[in-house]
């Protein structure tokens, strides 16, 4: 439902599996949508059906040429900054690509909003800021935050840009630290992996770690329900520019339920369950993670799902897709 004018909104990473449908919401809430992608992991597929109705557009364009990000910017009313590398184990092997794509990136991003007089900013940043101290839940004022990979070092960075251009040069921002995030549309993530590992060989699926590995999982529909809710219902003010947000759920669901969950699904009960062993999945990767949210709770929105709701709907959706099945969200 449309109460307030519709906005000329800037994605980044729009190509991409939350990007897209941040852009499918959008259009459907009567906005009119820019999306900025170099296409690096983002698929035209995703969004092409809007590209045809005259009211998205896709520029292909890099973060790390600030000329053409300037230039696409310009005009435009609000950022969804989505784009950002999202391989954290890639970002082991190359270390400079979680500098470059998640900090230099963001950077170029803020200096391109100052020069364009763009003020508002909605920022896609990851409970994975908040380290390997994760056991019990952590609020958004936990610290000191240590993060364990590039990844998330990046992610942490960019929040602390972010909250620093705010604070200079009058920009706004709602930052959310999203649990992980599951559901149709995806081509990377522990579920989507099952379903792949299940598809190549329906007899032995190979989990990463011990499986005792234990996160919240937010369902795709939430998570973008989520950052439109707070965008328009929270106001900052200039004594408060730059807000952030965990938005998830206080639930968790552990590595060898959602196996579990994927071959239920699949429908392999015979499927055997190997473990490679370790604490960690990879290198990097922190094994807890529980996030408080009652910020998000008392300021009036929750999910509506469990994590292991979200992994079974998310398993579901992902399963149609590849027999090409649509779902809804009311189906799941
Ligand atoms: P994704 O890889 O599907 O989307 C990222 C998009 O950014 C891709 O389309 C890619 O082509 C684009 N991109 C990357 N570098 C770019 C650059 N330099 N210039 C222009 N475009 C660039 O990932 P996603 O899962 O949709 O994640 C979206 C955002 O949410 C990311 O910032 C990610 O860090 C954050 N996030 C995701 C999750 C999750 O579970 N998926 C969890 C926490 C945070």
């Amino acid at each position: 439902m449309i109460n307030r004018p519709p906005e000329r909104v800037f994605v980044t990473g729009g190509a991409g599996f939350i990007g897209s449908h941040v852009v499918a919401r959008l259009l459907a809430e009567g906005d009119r949508v820019t999306v900025f992608d170099n296409l690096s992991r983002g698929k035209v597929g995703r969004i092409e059906p809007y590209l045809e109705t005259g009211d998205c557009a896709l520029v292909r364009g890099d973060l790390l040429d600030p000329n053409a990000l300037s230039e696409a910017l310009r005009g435009h009313d609000v950022v969804w900054h989505l784009a950002a590398n999202t391989d954290i184990r890639a970002g082991t092997r190359a270390v400079d690509v979680d500098l470059k794509h998640c900090v230099v990136g963001t950077c170029n991003l803020l200096e391109a909003m100052r020069q364009n007089g763009v003020r508002d900013l909605l920022f896609a940043s990851s409970g994975v800021v908040y380290g390997d101290f994760a056991a019990d839940a952590m609020p958004e004022s936990a610290g000191p935050l240590l993060p364990v990979s590039l990844y998330a070092a990046g992610k942490l960075s960019g929040e602390a840009f972010v909250s620093a251009y705010c604070h200079l040069f009058g920009l706004r921002a709602w930052m959310f630290r999203f649990a992980n995030v599951v559901g149709r549309g995806t081509d990377h993530g522990v579920v989507y992996d099952f379903i792949q590992k299940l598809r190549r060989d329906p007899t032995e699926l190979e989990v990463l770690g011990d499986g005792n590995q234990l996160k919240p999982y937010l369902l795709i529909d939430e998570c973008v329900d989520g950052m439109l809710y707070a965008y328009r219902r929270i106001p900052l003010s200039d004594a408060r520019p730059a807000d952030v947000f965990n938005l998830g759920t206080d639930t968790v669901t552990r590595v060898s339920d959602i196996a579990r969950i994927v071959i239920e699904e699949l429908g392999l009960v015979g499927a055997r369950i190997r473990f490679t062993g370790g604490r960690r999945g990879w290198p990097g990767d922190a094994p807890v993670l529980r996030m408080d949210v009652e910020k998000m709770r008392r300021l009036g929105w929750s999910t509506t799902r469990t994590s292991d709701e979200a992994v079974r709907a998310a398993a579901r959706q992902l399963i149609a897709e590849h027999d090409g099945v649509a779902t809804s969200p009311a189906r799941d």
